[in-house]
């Protein structure tokens, strides 16, 4: 029997005129280097609406792809609502890749429009002539229209092009499996793939993402979005702050620790969202000694994802500044909201550590199972370990213009992470599969390593790899960034973990180094170490077992 049921399609439009009106009053803050700059999400809307009305006039139809190259600010959320709402689709560009990636992606693409802020245009500007498709550059902020002289594209300013034009637009009825919006992988590994989300997809997934085990955000949030929007689409929370209403705190491009802690003085965000690393920076500014002790006293919560959230930083935040970590795990593929770690009810004390520093619980619409070496499907029983499958509707089926069958297993996405999962659907990863250490068939999880390395006080980071060995084939090489000021031997590193980690398991190899490499998005970049130890660039220390 067919549903009686209206199939009115989910769309970015629906976000976009509901945030707006019923929402009109809350608030986008940018933040602009010693201030802030506001306004109100019916501002937004009407100037949402202008944008839609220039890039027409520009003549963007059907598909065609707008992208932006732009830090978090009000102007980038406007593109945000209003290019998938005229029936376009957005591409955010990573702004911090390599200029060669940057080229080969909006080639990819075919990006025809991009919003660029004034601040990177230097950075597009050597991008632009290699990338035929783009007509028209609409730059944000004043700029010197020197940079892009000479070229084929036409050349326009946000505000210039905004101004005059009508602040209502009549959004476009999408088909709802219609893409959306395009996010590249970071692509650690070959070319960077590009995943479509559709615009049901993405409303799912912002639904999903308001809801109280998973976020929580209501509109009594301002959101201090770190994320950067060109990182799956911020985690998609620009979208699900129109469901709720909740309020946006943007740095732009201030996203140093002593900036950042002044954005968080001055504009008073209730909760946040940011990779480890930059909350590292920010934990280490907040526990310097010198000067006068800062007030980060608004911050409630804040979700940490895209890598693995230390129980040190956790600590470290919730105990020394009351900011709660939240921590959740997905990919550019997975929109990327999949698990959520906030500990069962009646779980207290120091047991709910054990829960939060797992990846967390999966959501809903999400279904995980593990993958054996020979593809056989092993238990959820919290102790078999295998590499994690997943699929649902806002996990991608495919990789936009480039099919890659080798990363999917029967309509399942292979993640590539490789873990446990509990009975009660607790996911916790031990490894990325090319990250994890065989060392005489046993498998080693680096993450573990690290984790118990950054527990140690003198230890601000720490990256664990693979290297060869003759008698186990691969063994564990710590290489360890020392608190500025802080002192530790190898000896007695090793004897630190040894108080956690198995004996077999204890690295032979140890390396200091400077700084841990970072990928564009802040994770560790592990092939760069891998890569230093080949060319015998790192000063390996070698204790005997
Ligand atoms: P990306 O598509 O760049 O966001 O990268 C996704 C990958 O980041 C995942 O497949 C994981 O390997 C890693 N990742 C994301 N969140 C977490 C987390 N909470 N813990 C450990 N690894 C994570």
């Amino acid at each position: 029997m067919r549903s009686t049921m209206q199939e009115t399609p989910l769309s970015i439009s629906t976000l976009l005129r509901y945030g707006t009106t019923v929402y009109g009053s809350s608030q986008v803050h940018t933040w602009t280097g010693d201030g802030a700059r506001s306004a109100t999400y019916a501002d937004v809307g009407r100037r949402a609406a202008q944008l839609a009305h220039a890039l027409r006039g520009l003549g963007v139809t059907g598909d065609d792809r707008v992208a932006t190259f732009m830090w978090n600010n009000q102007e980038h959320l406007e593109a945000y609502l209003a290019v998938p709402s005229m029936g376009a689709v957005l591409h955010p560009l990573n702004i911090r890749l390599f200029a060669d990636q940057i080229a080969y992606i909006a080639d990819h693409a075919q990006d025809k429009v991009v919003i660029v802020d004034a601040s990177v245009l230097p950075v597009f500007a050597a991008i632009l002539p290699r990338v035929p498709s783009i007509q028209h550059v609409i730059v944000s902020g004043p700029f010197d229209a020197d940079l892009l002289a000479g070229g084929a594209a036409q050349v326009h300013s946000y505000d210039e092009l905004l101004a005059g034009q009508p602040e209502e637009f009549d959004w476009v009825e999408v088909d709802e499996t219609e893409a959306a919006a395009l996010c590249y992988t970071s692509g650690t590994t070959g070319h960077p793939k590009g995943v479509a989300y559709s615009h049901r997809s993405a409303y799912l997934h912002s639904m999903q993402l308001v809801m109280s085990e998973a976020s929580g955000f209501t509109e009594r949030d301002r959101v201090l979005l770190i994320v950067p929007m060109f990182h799956v689409m911020a985690w998609g929370l620009p979208w699900a702050a129109m469901i709720v209403g909740a309020s946006l705190v943007m740095p732009d491009r201030f996203l140093a620790p002593a900036p950042l802690t002044q954005v968080i003085e001055t504009l008073r965000p209730t909760v946040g969202a940011g990779v480890p690393t930059v909350w590292t920076g920010l934990l280490a500014h907040l526990d310097a000694p010198a000067g006068q002790p800062h007030d980060v006293s608004s911050l409630r919560e804040t979700l940490i994802g895209g890598a693995a959230c230390p129980l040190s930083l956790m600590r470290g935040l919730e105990e020394r500044h009351g900011i709660r970590v939240v921590h959740a795990w997905g990919m550019t593929e997975t929109s990327p909201i999949g698990s959520v770690a906030r500990e069962p009810a009646g779980v207290t004390g120091e047991d709910v550590w054990g829960y939060r520093t797992t990846q967390g619980r999966l959501v809903a619409s999400v279904q995980a199972r593990l993958a054996g070496p020979d593809g056989s499907i092993v238990a959820r029983d919290g102790v078999a370990v295998g590499e994690l499958e997943v699929r649902g509707p806002w996990v991608t089926g495919s990789y936009y213009l480039d099919h890659d069958d080798s990363r999917f297993h029967d309509g399942w996405l292979r993640t590539g992470d490789v873990g446990r999962i509990s009975p009660e659907g607790y996911l916790t990863l031990t490894d990325r599969a090319k990250d994890v250490i065989k060392s005489g068939g046993e498998w080693i999880s680096s993450v573990e390593l690290e984790n118990a390395l950054m527990s140690h006080p003198a230890v601000a980071e720490a990256a664990v790899i693979g290297v060869p060995d003759e008698k186990w084939s691969e063994r564990p090489l710590a290489s360890v960034v020392l608190r500025s000021g802080a002192t530790a031997t190898v000896e007695e590193l090793r004897a630190h973990l040894a108080t956690s980690v198995a004996a077999w398991q204890l690295p032979e190899r140890w390396a200091f180094i400077e700084e841990v490499p970072k990928t564009s998005v802040g994770k560790f970049d592990k092939k760069v170490i891998r890569a230093r130890y080949a060319e015998g660039e790192l000063d390996v220390v070698l204790l005997t077992r």
